[in-house]
């Protein structure tokens, strides 16, 4: 571990380095606990690139904490789609609203309140408090805790019992206490551009001569791969009914927060959001149609023993974590659409102004290709 003048240097060497080559990116340019928790939450499963432009369009649409807490819940999902993972859109909202409630609108900057606050977890709290507040508390991400185990040479998997607290108290030991804000961000930015998971590009590091992995030739070894959870196969068919006026007819999110644990849970894999009639299907693409009618039937989207034509569209493929998804969309055409509990009736072209998974997305623009 490093300690005295080799310490300081590696610190100066690092915040150096930051203060040169950092990317320019919009949440940089604020000390606004929003905005930086806004982007805390935004980049975690999602990339900056693509994050970018939701963050914008974010905040012209809700530039205030009180805004995104009075916002209806569909329009704060409507900004949020397109980027997955939408228990994040929703905790945000609720926690913004327990900030207007209980902290007058601020973010707090006690990490006991903050970490009280839905989808804030221990790193997204010191991400916020040292960014926005200075707060002497350091960050342990993927990226870092990756630099962190090649400047120790730490070997097996980093997220084992023992191993993920001791590359916190490495971060810990290491953190520049003068300037944590941009001492957390430096050792993010050096594992996203430089200590990247393939290939680091050790010539360029900053900080190689400290480095344990690079002077045994263990750069590209470690972190250990870890296992991954293998790729559940499921099918899914979906009924795209459409009127003569072009409308169609969705299903309602469901009330209850609960989660199911089935890998083919429909409404995981929609997101919880307005959806397709879908099924998922158990005996072979081939049951497809009849399966998709029988609950068609039953729920009485379609009439009983209806002899509506069900068309197949082209076969889609989507993935949701580690499930791998064959989705089979049928096209019917009715004269009118079921007036029945939980469901409405929207146009289909505009189904991308409404808050839908990007599942069901696919499923749209397949019916809206077809003849
Ligand atoms: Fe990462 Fe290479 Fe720098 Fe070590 S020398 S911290 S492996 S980029």
């Amino acid at each position: 571990m490093l300690t005295g003048a080799p310490l300081s240097r590696f610190r100066k060497n690092l915040l150096a380095w930051f203060a040169e080559f950092q990317r320019d990116l919009p949440w940089r340019r604020t000390r606004d606990p929003y905005r930086i928790w806004l982007s805390e939450i935004m980049l975690q499963q999602t990339r900056v690139a693509a994050a970018i432009p939701y963050y914008e369009r974010f905040l012209q649409r809700f530039p205030t904490v009180e805004a995104l807490a009075a916002a209806p819940q569909e329009d704060v999902l409507r900004l949020w789609s397109g980027l997955g993972y939408y228990s994040r859109a929703r905790n945000l909202q609720k926690a913004a609203q327990q900030i207007v409630a209980l902290h007058g609108g601020v973010f707090p900057s006690e990490p006991e309140q903050a970490l009280a606050l839905p989808g804030i977890g221990a790193y997204t709290a010191a991400a916020i408090l040292s960014i926005a507040f200075q707060k002497k508390h350091a960050v342990l991400d993927g990226n870092v805790a990756r630099v962190i185990a090649r400047l120790d040479a730490v070997r097996g998997d980093l997220r084992a019992n023992g191993t993920w607290p001791k590359l916190q108290r490495s971060a810990d030991h290491l953190l520049a206490e003068q300037s944590p804000g941009d001492w957390n961000q430096a050792m993010m930015e050096l594992g996203a551009t430089l200590c990247t998971p393939r290939s680091p590009q050790c010539l360029l590091c900053p900080v190689s001569e400290f480095c344990e992995a690079r002077k045994h030739g263990l750069a590209d070894s470690i972190p250990e791969k870890r296992r991954k959870r293998s790729t559940v196969e499921i099918t899914l068919a979906s009924l795209v009914l459409v009127d003569p006026r072009g409308n169609t007819l969705l299903l309602a999110p469901p009330k209850s927060a609960g989660k199911s644990a089935a890998a083919d849970d429909i409404h995981t894999l929609v997101s919880r959001m307005w959806h397709f009639p879908t099924v998922s299907v158990h005996q072979g693409n081939a049951g497809a149609e009849a399966q998709l009618r029988k609950f068609s039937e039953e729920s009485s989207i379609l009439g009983r023993k209806s002899r509506a034509k069900l068309l197949p569209l082209k076969k889609l493929r989507h993935a949701v974590t580690y499930r791998s998804i064959t989705l089979l969309p049928f096209k019917v055409e009715v004269q009118t659409l079921p007036r029945i509990p939980s469901t409405k009736a929207f146009p289909l072209t505009g189904l991308t102004s409404l808050a839908i998974s990007n599942l069901t997305r696919k499923v749209a623009r397949a019916a809206l290709a077809s003849p």
